[in-house]
C-alpha cells in the first residue's frame, strides 16, 4: 500500500521538522515564529475555552474528539486538526491555550509536535497552514465519519440521529429532534457560536495583522 508508507513516511518528516524547529527556536512554544503574530487581536473567552475542553460546543465532532481525548488521552491527528482549527480560528483563543490544554492531557503530548502543530493550525508556525484555511466542522465530520460511528462512540446523546443530521444536529426539524431524544440547550448544546459569522471574523482579525 504505497500511499500508507509515503502517509506514515511524512508524519515522520513532520515529527523531525518539529524537532528541528524547537532546537533551533527554543522558544516555540510560546512565541509565534510569524512575528506579526504576536499582534493577533485574540479573544478573551473564558466560557468558550471551558466548553471545548469539556466538549460541549455543540458542533459533534468537535465535542467527541475533545470527550475521547479527556477519556482516553488520545485523539486521532484529524481529529486533532479539526479541534484546533476550532479553539483558534472560530473561538478565537490564543492557540497557547489549546497547546497548554493537549499539553495536560494526551498521553503523546511531546514539546517539540505540539508546540509545532499548533502554531502550524493556528498559521503563525513554520511552513503553516495558510490562516484562511478554516475547517468547517460539520463537513469534516461528515467527510471523515461519514456513517457516524465516532460521533455516536463519544456523544452518545446524538446517538439517534440519522447520519445526514449527526454532524450538524441544528439543521434537523423539531420532529426529528424530538424523534431522536435530542433537545438542543437541554441534552446537548446549540452551537456555542455561528460557524459562518466565526470564519468571518477569523478573517478580519486576520487581515488587521498585515504586513509588518
Ligand atoms: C494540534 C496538534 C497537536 C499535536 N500534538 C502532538 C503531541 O503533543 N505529540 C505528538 O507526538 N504528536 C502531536 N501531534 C501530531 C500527531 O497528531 C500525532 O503524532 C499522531 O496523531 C500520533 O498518532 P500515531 O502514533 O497513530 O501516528 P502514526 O500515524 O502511526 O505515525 C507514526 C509516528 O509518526 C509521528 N507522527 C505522526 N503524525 C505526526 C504529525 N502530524 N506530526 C508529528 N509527528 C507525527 C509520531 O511520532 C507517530 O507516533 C499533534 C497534531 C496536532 C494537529
Amino acid at each position: 500500500m504505497p500511499g500508507g508508507v509515503e502517509t506514515y513516511l511524512s508524519e515522520i518528516a513532520w515529527r523531525e521538522f518539529s524537532y528541528h524547529l524547537l532546537f533551533h527556536f527554543p522558544n516555540l512554544p510560546e512565541v509565534p515564529l510569524r512575528s506579526e503574530f504576536a499582534g493577533f487581536p485574540w479573544a478573551d473567552n473564558a466560557e468558550g475555552l471551558v466548553a471545548w475542553q469539556r466538549g460541549q460546543t455543540g458542533y459533534p465532532i468537535v465535542d467527541a474528539g475533545m470527550r475521547e481525548l479527556w477519556s482516553t488521552g488520545w485523539m486521532h491527528n484529524r481529529v486533532r486538526m479539526i479541534v484546533a482549527s476550532f479553539l483558534i480560528k472560530d473561538l478565537l483563543l490564543h492557540w497557547r491555550q489549546g497547546a497548554g490544554w493537549f499539553w495536560d492531557t494526551l498521553v503523546d503530548a511531546d514539546l517539540a509536535n505540539n508546540s509545532a502543530s499548533w502554531q502550524w493550525v493556528a498559521g503563525c508556525g513554520a511552513d503553516a497552514a495558510p490562516y484562511f484555511r478554516i475547517f468547517n466542522p460539520s463537513l469534516q465530520g461528515a467527510k471523515f465519519d461519514p456513517d457516524g460511528t465516532y460521533v455516536r462512540r463519544w456523544v452518545p446523546e446524538l446517538a439517534k440521529l440519522p447520519n445526514g443530521l449527526l454532524h450538524s444536529p441544528w439543521d434537523a426539524r423539531p420532529i426529528d429532534l424530538a424523534d431522536a431524544g435530542v433537545s438542543l440547550g437541554r441534552n446537548y448544546p446549540a452551537p456555542i457560536i455561528d460557524h459562518a459569522a466565526a470564519r468571518q471574523r477569523a478573517l478580519e482579525a486576520f487581515k488587521s495583522l498585515k504586513k509588518d
